[in-house]
């Protein structure tokens, strides 16, 4: 049997799995990284094709916390962008957010907008539990049916009146009517968005920000977890050999977790059953043009073009493409239990949609990649609260610690699943 000794293992080598290890280490104690790739960072890791870089989604850091942001700074010099963004919805360019800036609208569109805004109906937002009446009361009918109704059917895979609100926090901007009225006669240039920054590494990828965090670290790779037995502490891999450990951490996604540990309880293989979320295409291009890329990113809410967000890599970091050329990665997501359409279908429908968008040409295209990713957010439906709190008392007590976005279910940014790993 391989061990570890003193006998921490931690589960998987993301962001959360390289802060518990790190925070261990911190505190004198060794632990071992267990990885099914062959690399570390998870969502936070990137691949190369020909030279170009791409993360796997869009990432940037805009942490609060200050000590967290030394370290990650003190890992790799970042840029600090400003947190300018669009929005492409039906041939118009708007800035973010679009309630905000509806400028370029025909004044008809406007005029439709502002009036269901104005005359929209007034609750209090704790009064609110469904998502589709929480859109329709901050934003007025109109606006919400045309704008976030068809985001959250692209972004969440599900139609607004399926999810609950507890989740929105500081994410959507409610707008008074003053910056709606204004944003409708020009673009505004006040920043509306919930940081004033969005950091990105200048060199090395988004994750390059855990380098200090990683050194150091015993992570071991293509390290598959199949199995764990609580009552021995003993953790099965997939090419046949077990680890036996005093603790233990995991990022591993909680309907995959579940189903490693013999004897799950029926109440949490019926709260697992409730749990949703979405999982997604990455579609990313190379251009040998270094001009392609116009914004850092932006949102797209016509529900023929499968991509909901797409950003540019290159923008980010000039150290994410070869010199003279310029790159984009689209975000196509669906609900996990959605029939998924054909990776080369949606490679080639974005590609031609996007030509017209962004205003490339095949000749322009030197590189093209699409690959899924099973998890990307999981899903506030109403049953969320209850069905995860179920499931992570019942790891709590066989002494496993849950971290992570998916370890704890929650729509954690990279800053919070790396707090997660804090736990230890
Ligand atoms: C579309 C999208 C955009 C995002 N943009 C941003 C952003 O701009 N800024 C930001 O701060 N955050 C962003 N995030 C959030 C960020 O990606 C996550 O919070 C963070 O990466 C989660 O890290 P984690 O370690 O919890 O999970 P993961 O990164 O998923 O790590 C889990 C690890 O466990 C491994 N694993 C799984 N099963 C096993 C097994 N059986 N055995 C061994 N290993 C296993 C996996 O391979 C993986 O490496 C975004 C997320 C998405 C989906």
């Amino acid at each position: 049997m391989e061990t570890t000794s003193p006998g921490n293992l931690v589960l998987g080598a993301g962001i959360a799995g390289i802060s518990a290890a790190w925070h261990l280490q911190q505190k004198g104690q060794q632990s071992v990284i267990l990885e099914k790739d062959d690399d570390w960072g998870g969502l936070c890791g990137y691949f190369v094709i020909d030279g170009f870089r791409f993360d796997r989604f869009v990432h940037f850091s805009f942490t609060p916390d200050e000590k967290t942001a030394a370290l990650f700074e003190e890992s790799s010099p970042l840029y600090a962008h400003p947190p300018v963004s669009y929005n492409y919805w039906h041939g118009y360019w708007l800035k973010h957010p679009a309630q905000n800036n509806l400028a370029p609208l025909p004044t008809e569109e406007k005029v439709r907008i502002i009036e269901d805004f104005v005359n929209r109906s007034r609750k209090e937002p704790a009064d609110i539990s469904r998502y589709d009446e929480w859109l329709r009361v901050q934003y007025g009918n109109y606006f919400a049916e045309h704008f976030p109704f068809a985001y959250t059917r692209k972004y969440w895979g599900h139609e607004a009146s399926e999810l609950e609100t507890r989740w929105v926090g500081n994410r959507l901007h409610v707008s008074p009517l003053a910056e709606v009225l204004r944003g409708a006669f020009a673009e505004q240039k006040e920043n509306f968005y919930y940081t004033t920054f969005m950091k990105y590494p200048k060199k090395g990828g988004f994750r390059s920000i855990l380098d200090r965090c990683r050194e150091g670290l015993d992570i071991r790779f293509r390290r598959k977890v199949v199995a764990i037995e609580p009552r021995s502490q003993t953790v099965c891999l997939e090419d046949g050999s077990r680890l036996s450990y005093t603790h233990l951490f995991s990022s591993i996604p909680l309907p995959e977790m579940v189903r490693l540990i013999p004897g799950c309880p029926l109440e949490v293989q019926e709260a697992v059953a409730q749990l949703t979320w979405t999982c997604g295409y990455q579609i990313s291009l190379g251009f040998n043009r270094p001009d392609v890329a116009k914004h850092l990113w932006f949102y797209i809410y016509d529900e023929d073009i499968p991509p909901a967000r797409v950003y540019s890599p290159n923008l980010k970091s000039p150290d994410n493409v070869p010199e003279g050329c310029s790159s984009l990665q689209a975000e196509a997501f669906y609900a996990n239990d959605a029939a998924l359409p054909p990776a080369s279908e949606v490679l080639d429908r974005t590609v031609n949609k996007l030509k017209g968008i962004c205003g490339f040409s095949d000749a322009d295209v030197v590189m093209r990649d699409i690959r899924f990713e099973p998890y990307a957010n999981v899903t506030f439906t109403p049953s969320i609260y209850t069905a995860r709190e179920r499931i992570l008392t019942w790891l709590r007590s066989l002494n496993i610690t849950p971290i992570g976005r998916f370890g704890l279910w929650d729509y954690l940014w990279s800053h919070q699943a790396f707090a997660s790993g804090k736990c230890t």
